[in-house]
């Protein structure tokens, strides 16, 4: 194959549809802003802040970019279905990014229930509901990405976090399987694990000192970081990466 074929494969890029759940929040906004630049519809999803991702599609599209914003909670399976149908009445949606999460921490003793399911509910059941109904319309186009924001957590374990990293572990567990599935259709399926990411869910977890002790780095990393490789696996360029957990942590492990 000679050069100019090669580089004309490598930026080749169709447009896709592409929904990010929580794109309300720091990281998934970086991530929709990413993939609009792409050239990608995005569908920016919120549960309790639906004003965010209606101003962040208002500043997509007015920057010339493709931006819709929508709510569910992804906890309520059948809400998170009838939202999903209504979007897929408009086409399939090739690319998706669970990125929805929360954290409630306490040392084990000291968990309650609540702290334990609801955990779990937003990252591993969300994951559930909202990937399982966009699938089959995925499927029949032979082409997706499916893109899980897990955690460091899950790789190190982390005290007060027995929830949070189970829930982030069980994931890409199923980020594996769930490859193994979809790779004859040629749609990957990845986690992403960052380290700390300066975003409102990590304010007020560490302080400058705790960073440079935790990170070699010595910083959190940025939103727009992660979203960059979140937009490089949902390329056509990264049609051979599928079942892998990929770090972003500042030398953390
Ligand atoms: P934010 O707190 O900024 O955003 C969290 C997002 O999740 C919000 O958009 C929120 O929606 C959404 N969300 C929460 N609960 C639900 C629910 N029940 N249904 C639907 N959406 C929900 O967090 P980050 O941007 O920092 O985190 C994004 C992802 O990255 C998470 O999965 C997190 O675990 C992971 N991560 C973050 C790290 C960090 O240091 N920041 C480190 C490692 C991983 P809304 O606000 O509209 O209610």
């Amino acid at each position: 194959m000679n050069q100019a074929t090669t580089q004309q494969q490598s930026s080749r890029q169709t447009a896709k549809r592409a929904l990010v759940t929580g794109g309300s929040g720091g990281i998934g906004a970086a991530i929709c802003r990413q993939l609009a630049a792409s050239g990608h519809a995005v569908l920016i999803h919120a549960n309790r802040q639906l004003d965010r991702a209606e101003a962040l599609a208002a500043e997509i599209v007015a920057a010339g970019g493709a931006a819709s914003a929508l709510s569910f909670d992804v906890t309520d399976a059948d809400a998170t279905r009838a939202a999903l149908e209504a979007e897929l009445a408009h086409g399939a949606i090739q690319i998706v990014v669970n990125n929805a999460g929360i954290h409630a921490d306490a040392v084990f003793p000291g968990m309650s229930a609540t702290q334990w399911h609801s955990v779990i509910d937003v990252s591993l059941n969300g994951f559930f509901n909202v990937t399982q109904p966009l699938l089959m319309p995925m499927i029949r186009t032979r082409w997706g990405r499916i893109i899980n924001i897990s955690s460091v957590a899950a790789i190190t374990g982390n005290r007060g976090q027995v929830n949070y990293s189970a829930a982030k572990g069980a994931l890409h567990s199923a980020t594996k399987s769930l490859a193994l599935e979809l790779a004859s259709r040629k749609i990957t399926v990845n986690a992403v694990a960052p380290g700390i990411i300066d975003t409102d869910m990590s304010e007020g977890s560490f302080d400058a000192d705790a960073i440079k002790k935790m990170v070699p780095m010595q910083r959190a990393g940025r939103p727009e970081e992660v979203a960059d490789l979140v937009g490089f696996l949902a390329s056509d360029n990264a049609a051979y990466i599928s079942g892998q957990i990929i770090s972003i942590n500042g030398a953390m492990i």
